[in-house]
């Protein structure tokens, strides 16, 4: 059978390696730091991603390669594809590992976002306070999630700065977020799941509910922009859009070239949930159809959220995912549950 190489070891890796086997294959992972995917993948390298021979011992063992994490290093991935495909592509890649080059690409192909400018450093961060006014959000253009790297302006003198080039977003007034899990095969074919509504709190993803409860017209405008945006980037594989509602329409916050946490609902209400979708895209087999058979909430257990278990686990139509991840720290994502609605 072939062996998918999966770059990252933490928990979408882990359920990446999961549905892998499922579907016969083998899986070797390259994780730098501790692994919860070592427990199911069959063979794990761990080492940076600066060294070039497990780099390459590790492209060597696989027949294609593929992520759970955006932010790998160029020099890394230079490396791997020169030995094997990287699916999804490396363009994708390099549009989602800077937050500024993703909002243009997004504007070039005619969505919206929140209005931005780019700010490379602090001198530069008085002008674009003064020309996009507050409330206003200054992002890391780099290597942030689950809110980390962002300042929240309130009044246009305030004097905080990241310490890394950053865009500065004017605030979105939005009445929900929601989220499109699209996959596109390799055949160019296109399947998105039913939008989830999210609720954020400290920056992190707390639930994702379906249905999200908007009108029917908005998910397929939220849709039709997922299926853009992987057509434009000739895209295989599992993607996240994450979108605001606004009082005038769709709003697009930020993409995710991978498996994404506001999908993982799908293993509760879909035949074919994201992770075997993303290992049938990248594998070159027929897509699922992403259709939804339940209403689900997916609730994601952070940190002290592991103390609920005893409690989640007597809900007879709760499903339970842990990571194997050791201690709970705060703001650490521990598992999550779906629960059928
Ligand atoms: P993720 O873990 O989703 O990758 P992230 O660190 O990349 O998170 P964002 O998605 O950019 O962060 O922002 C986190 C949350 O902050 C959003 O889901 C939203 O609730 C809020 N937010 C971000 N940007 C804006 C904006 N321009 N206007 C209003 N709210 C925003
Ligand atoms: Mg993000
Ligand atoms: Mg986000």
């Amino acid at each position: 059978g072939s062996t998918i190489g999966i770059l990252g070891g933490g928990q979408l890796g882990r359920m990446l390696s999961v549905a892998a086997s499922r579907l016969g294959y083998r899986c070797h992972v390259y994780e730098p730091a501790a692994a919860p995917a070592g427990d199911v993948a069959h063979a794990v390298t761990n080492a940076p991603y600066t060294d070039q021979a497990a780099l390459r011992a590790f492209a060597e063992s696989v027949d294609i390669i593929t992520y759970e994490f955006e932010n790998v290093p160029t020099s890394a991935l230079d490396l791997l594809e020169s030995i094997r495909p990287i699916r999804p592509n490396r363009r994708a890649l390099a549009v989602s590992q800077d937050r500024l080059s993703e909002k243009d690409f997004l504007s070039e192909i005619g969505l919206r976002t929140a209005p931005y400018r780019n700010v490379e450093t602090e001198a530069e961060l008085p002008a674009a306070l003064a020309d996009l006014g507050t409330p206003a959000i200054l992002k890391t253009r780099r290597m942030g999630y689950d809110g980390k790297g962002q300042i929240r302006f309130s009044e246009a003198g305030q004097r905080d700065w990241t310490g890394a080039p950053s865009v500065l977003e004017g605030f979105v007034d939005f009445s929900a977020e929601i989220s499109v899990i699209v996959a596109r095969g390799a055949d160019g074919q296109v399947a998105a799941y039913d939008p989830g509504r999210n609720v954020h709190r400290e920056g992190i993803l707390r639930t994702t509910t379906v249905p999200c409860g908007l009108p029917q017209s908005l998910l397929t405008d939220a849709v039709l922009i997922a299926a853009r945006i992987v057509n434009a980037l000739d895209y295989i594989g599992v993607m996240g859009v994450e979108l605001f509602v606004t009082s005038d329409g769709l709003v697009v916050n930020e993409i995710a070239p991978r498996v994404h946490n506001s999908g993982h609902w799908t293993q509760a209400g879909c035949a074919v949930d994201q992770f075997e979708q993303h290992i049938r895209a990248v594998a070159g087999l027929p897509l699922g159809d992403g259709q939804r058979y339940a209403d689900v909430e997916m609730q994601n257990l952070i940190g002290d959220d592991m103390a609920r278990l005893p409690d989640l686990l007597k809900q007879p139509r709760m499903q339970l995912h842990l990571y194997g991840k050791g201690e709970a720290r705060p703001g650490r994502k521990m598992g999550h549950v779906n629960r059928l609605l």
